[in-house]
């Protein structure tokens, strides 16, 4: 008996009923919301937006920035007059660390989520009761989407803990209606055995982590197309190509949605594909969105790569305003098939942060998977390693092989021409080392695709 029919369904809380309202063969969670025109979105955003700025204000960091920035609320008149607003960095996040940004006081706070930094302090991001709810309700709007439904099993095998791919998941995931099993990452013989022994129809998590866990069902002999109901897969959390998508939606036998999520934001939730996969509907009654240029901070053309900067819209606890994120993608388009208005950013192409200067050549990690998703000798795990031999810079692809093979002669021609697909596209020639499959590192977490050994740091 569907849970739709089962009388028992009565007890599920007023807010797992929002998806109900246009009944489960809707592909809208959140009709109301989802198929505003983008007129009626850009008047709720700015509706939003001047109650967000005037909730800023209570909070000293906010006063002091719109005193230098010499603005107040009543200059906030059309959507546009976000641009007049300040930006806010990581760095206000460290400074201020760990309550300095709070706009509620913190007895109203029920949950705290923290990002380590490499350096400094790390980040704190809280939580009021409402925003879990609306984050819960964000991640539910995505998997409903995507066609999931309260008799789907959703097992989450994304790290919980102050990750928010955790408990955002488990949450949306929860109030959609849906089973959802909390499995965390890593351990993947007990992963298969809880895909198969609870039906598991759909998983979270990250690309790197889905790899590793088609490569030990191949170990164990299970397939999932045949041995699983497997549908929809989840990921996110970590730059990935579009070619390494494919390739997991080849290997599992089923779609792979990219979800876009930051703690910032709150988590998981903010940005998801619809089932057109034509890039990811960032949700503007949350979210105010800009493109802007990293250098010059002005707005850059639809179409054009520059950096997201983000504006919470309905955040009570710690609502932030232009956020830069460090991410960089462009506009796809303000419409889509699937009947949203909401923005359709193409997938990340990887932050500021992770680009490398190799001889003067900006370079970023997924422009290298790219190239090596597209040869089926390979697999998907791969390890770039910067390096420096007297004063040259170089760089190393270490990528594993799909099979064990003893054939050189084979060895050397692939590793040829994976030399010259990447020259190709990073315009200089990497050292390419073909290894076994399993040598190189798998984290549980997001995966660590650059070391950097290099003597000066650019
Ligand atoms: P965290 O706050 O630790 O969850 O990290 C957020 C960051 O993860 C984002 O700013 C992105 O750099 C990255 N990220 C999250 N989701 C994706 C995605 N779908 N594609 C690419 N990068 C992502
Ligand atoms: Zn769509």
């Amino acid at each position: 008996m569907s849970k739709e029919t089962n009388p028992s369904s009565q007890i599920h809380s007023a807010p797992s009923l929002i998806g109900r309202a246009g009944g489960e063969s809707s592909s809208f969670f959140n009709p109301e919301f989802e198929t505003l025109t983008r007129e009626q979105l850009e008047a709720l955003q700015l509706e939003r937006l001047k109650k967000t700025v005037e909730h800023c204000l209570t909070n000293e960091f906010y006063q002091k920035k719109f005193a230098e920035a010499g603005i107040t609320p009543d200059d906030i008149q059309t959507l546009a007059d976000v641009r007049k607003l300040p930006f806010t960095t990581k760095q206000d996040l460290r400074d201020t660390y760990p309550f300095g940004m709070a706009c509620v006081p913190l007895r109203d706070c029920v949950r705290l989520h923290s990002s380590s930094g490499t350096t400094g302090n790390p980040t704190v991001i809280l939580h009021t009761q409402k925003d879990l709810d609306e984050w819960a309700n964000q991640v539910a709007r995505n998997l409903w989407m995507v066609g999931l439904r309260p008799d789907d099993v959703f097992q989450n095998s994304s790290g919980y803990g102050m990750f928010t791919g955790g408990l955002g998941f488990q949450y949306g995931a929860e109030r959609l209606g849906m089973l959802t099993v909390p499995a965390a990452a890593g351990n993947s013989l007990r992963q298969i055995k809880f895909i198969k022994d609870f039906g598991t129809t759909a998983i979270h998590a990250v690309p790197s982590y889905v790899t590793r866990l088609y490569e030990v069902m191949q170990e164990e002999g299970v397939d999932p197309r045949r041995d699983t109901k497997l549908r929809v897969l989840a990921i996110g959390a970590e730059p990935h190509s579009e070619e390494q998508r494919q390739r997991i939606e080849q290997m599992m036998g089923v779609k792979a949605y990219n979800s876009f999520g930051m703690s910032e934001m709150c988590g998981p939730g903010v940005g998801f594909e619809c089932p057109e996969q034509n890039g990811l509907h960032f949700w503007e009654d949350y979210y105010i969105v800009e493109i802007v240029d990293p250098e010059t901070l002005e707005p850059v053309p639809d179409g054009e790569i520059g950096e997201l900067v983000l504006t919470t819209l309905c955040r009570e606890a710690m609502p932030l305003l232009r956020y830069r994120t460090r991410d960089l993608t462009r506009v796809l388009g303000r419409s889509c098939p699937c009947g949203r208005n909401h923005v359709r950013l193409d997938r990340m192409r990887g932050r500021s942060d992770d680009m490398m200067v190799l001889r003067g050549v900006n370079i970023f990690p997924i422009q290298i998977e790219k190239i090596l998703m597209q040869f089926p000798e390979l697999a998907s795990n791969y390890l770039i390693t910067l390096t420096t031999d007297e004063n040259n810079d170089n760089m190393t692809v270490e990528v594993e092989l799909a099979q064990p093979t003893d054939d050189y002669k084979r060895l050397q021609n692939l590793e040829r021409e994976i030399k010259r697909r990447l020259k190709d596209e990073i315009l200089l020639t990497p050292f390419v080392k073909l290894v076994a499959k399993g040598t190189l590192p798998v984290s549980e977490g997001k995966a660590v695709r650059v070391v950097d050994k290099r003597k000066v740091y650019q």
